[in-house]
């Protein structure tokens, strides 16, 4: 499995030399026990096991786990997905060591993915096991997506506790994909009116967006007060998406990554969906640079890849006004309204107090420094790193233009952003 969108992002930051302000990683593969922290047993047994060769043996499961249609059988795909959630884990791990106060996995961000089942092409939910991993060091965290399907596989996985705030932006109309989320998904149990939903109608133009997206988070924040935020920025919300029905410019779904980075709190940003890839390549180039705060060319440059970006060869291409919003301002007031309603419930933010550290964190902590000696060690001799989430040293390493269709796996890794004060 080589997703070409990441080949083409990472020509475009590498070319745009956006990689000598940030500090790049090999993934390391998340282990087996670190998938079961959430994925069921069975399930991810089933995953390991099932190949396009034997899967004639394992049709009786197909149904049980919602594999086929949405979710293919292919080659290398537990590998794919133990290396996209090693990605998330290794980035979460970096901001609990404050490594970074920035850490961004393109890769990631695979929100559809529950507990025994696969749905929309996500298979192991990479989002749920960062979250559950700076869960051991962090009281509150927020989680933002603003992929234009609902980030339904989050929300169900922390439906009902009040650590965990998730928020989703999307299309809602019932029965565009996956179905849920509606506004009066608001959580249960000690979890209830910690799910946010931000249910949107076709054409959503930038100034309308950018306005409510403003409106509600800034409410959010002031209320929930989060320790850390897991941000998800599928690019399928932008104009022109193959799948998408929505008119965002480039700048407007920056815009988003750009507001969220002002609140200064530890972040993890990770990709999603985007099913008109040279769009998708472009957008998060460009809120990798809104993350490194290097303003970009419109002119893209030169690389293996250009003739993609035919004709405009820019950065910021023309996607917006192909659809009429069907979204005016008293839906949208409406919408702010009933959010706001909402967050009203939890009157200030809630009574979780910053505890003492957990007595497993402290071997945690330990074993995340042994590892990383190790990963420097790996890092000097060599190719070995990509095991251990080493630290890439040499830009040849990561970035080869003659074997790149080879390594490409192994480049859909992270990069670590330290902001500069
Ligand atoms: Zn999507």
């Amino acid at each position: 499995m080589k997703p070409h969108r990441l080949t083409l992002t990472n020509h475009l930051v590498i070319n745009y030399d956006l990689h000598r302000k940030l500090n790049m990683y090999q993934p390391r593969r998340a282990t087996e026990q670190e998938i079961l922290d959430f994925h069921a047993a069975d399930y991810i047994d089933f995953l390991k096991r099932v190949t396009p060769d034997n899967a004639q043996s394992f049709t009786k499961l197909f149904q049980r786990f919602n594999v086929g249609d949405d979710c293919p059988i292919f080659d290398g795909m537990y590998d794919f997905c133990a290396t996209y959630a090693g990605a998330t884990i290794e980035a979460s791990r970096k901001l609990i060591n404050e490594d970074t106060d920035i850490a961004v996995n393109w890769s990631g961000g695979l929100h559809h993915a529950k507990k025994s089942e696969a749905s929309g092409f996500c298979y192991v939910n990479d989002i749920v096991l960062g979250i559950l991993n700076l869960l051991r060091y962090f009281p509150r965290i927020l989680y933002i997506d603003i992929d234009i399907h609902h980030g339904d596989g989050v929300q169900e996985a922390f439906y009902t506790t009040d650590r965990v705030m998730t928020v989703s932006f999307h299309k809602y109309n019932g029965e565009f994909f996956p179905g849920t989320g509606d506004m009066k998904e608001i959580g249960s149990g000690l979890g209830k009116y910690f799910s946010v939903n931000v249910p949107l109608r076709d054409g959503i133009d930038d100034d309308s967006y950018i306005w409510l997206f403003k409106q509600v988070m800034q409410q959010v924040i002031d209320t929930f007060q989060p320790s850390a935020i897991v941000l998800q920025c599928g690019a399928d919300s932008l104009g022109c998406d193959r799948l998408g029905v929505f008119n965002l410019s480039i700048e407007a779904h920056g815009e988003c990554v750009r507001f969220i980075k002002s609140f200064r709190i530890p972040l993890l940003v990770l990709g999603g969906g985007g099913y008109t890839v040279r769009n998708v390549a472009r957008c998060w180039t460009y809120e990798t640079s809104i993350l490194v705060d290097t303003e970009l060319s419109n002119d893209l440059p030169p690389n293996a890849y250009i003739e993609f970006f035919a004709p405009d060869y820019q950065l910021h291409p023309h996607l917006s006004g192909k659809l009429e919003n069907q979204n005016d301002k008293r839906y949208l007031q409406q919408v702010k309204q009933a959010v706001f309603e909402q967050l009203r419930y939890l009157q200030g933010a809630p009574s979780i107090q910053m505890q003492e550290i957990p007595p497993d964190i402290l071997g945690y902590l330990e074993e995340g420094d042994e590892e990383r000696r190790h990963g420097q060690e790996d890092s000097q001799a060599g190719r070995d790193s990509k095991d251990m989430g080493g630290r890439v040293e040499k830009e040849g390493e990561w970035y080869d233009a003659e074997d790149d269709q080879d390594r490409e796996r192994e480049q859909d890794g992270f990069g670590d952003v330290n902001i500069a004060d």
